[in-house]
């Protein structure tokens, strides 16, 4: 298997959005034997509120890992706001490895810091909030003993009010903090990170202050989300690609 890293987030999958989920399986497929790992750095799924909610999108989903998964690429999961309550019965069943953030990962001589993003959006106090609680394990327990529909009801009660106030929130709150950027690089040793969550595609140039004479750049690099298009991160040959592909043309049924 070649020594090639993809990195993806922010699919955002739902049922009323075949074209993301057609977009993935081809992805799949393509990748398909042709990468040692794969990695999902959070929001898979547009909501997720329980392995025991299953449905055609997840049963699919999980048939495209884990025939590549049977290829010999492995594939990790970080969860994002979203997902969070993805666990080991749908990871097993799709051949995943979950892992927690923050992720180090070292390839090709990289050592690279893994993340979903929010937790850099320190500007958003209630979003910040909303977040302490919902990561709690014991607010997570309770929340999965409840009826499946009081869970969907919940979900969707949360995300229309994320949106609602998203719309009175300025872009710089809703962006990452750049003094917890540079808090988070102060107290790593890795030059690269590599986040999704706020779907803003870019490569940036941080600037690492060793001592007094000296001073490199490290590099966050923001995946993008799939709404519109393909964004992924290549990993080959030591070096790190931001790339984006347009959807493939939808088969005429
Ligand atoms: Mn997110």
């Amino acid at each position: 298997m070649q020594d090639r890293v993809l990195l993806i987030s922010d699919l955002h999958l739902e049922e009323q959005r075949q074209d993301i989920t057609e977009a993935f399986t081809q992805f799949l497929e393509v990748n398909r034997g042709k990468c040692s790992a794969l990695y999902i750095l959070g929001d898979l799924f547009e909501v997720w509120v329980g392995d025991d909610v299953e449905s055609p999108l997840t049963t699919r989903v999980a048939d495209s890992l884990r025939k590549f998964y049977k290829s010999g690429s492995s594939i990790y999961l970080m969860h994002g706001n979203r997902d969070f309550l993805i666990g080991e019965s749908y990871a097993v069943q799709c051949g995943i490895t979950l892992v927690q953030e923050y992720f180090s990962l070292e390839v090709q001589n990289l050592e690279i810091l893994l993340l979903h993003g929010d937790s850099l959006c320190t500007d958003d106090v209630d979003y910040q909030q909303f977040r302490t609680m919902v990561r709690d394990n014991q607010w997570q327990t309770e929340f999965l003993k409840k009826p499946i529909e009081e869970r969907v009801a919940y979900a969707s009660a949360a995300r229309e009010q994320s949106r609602a106030a998203a719309k009175t929130k300025s872009t710089e709150i809703m962006d990452v903090n750049q003094t917890a950027v540079k808090t988070l690089f102060n107290s790593t040793q890795h030059k690269y990170v590599i986040h999704g969550h706020t779907h803003r595609p870019a490569i940036h140039d941080i600037s690492l202050k060793q001592d007094c004479s000296s001073e490199t750049i490290g590099k966050r690099i923001v995946l993008g989300d799939w709404d519109k298009a393909i964004w992924f991160v290549e990993i080959q040959n030591g070096k790190i690609e931001l790339r984006t592909l347009p959807f493939p043309q939808q088969p005429s049924r």
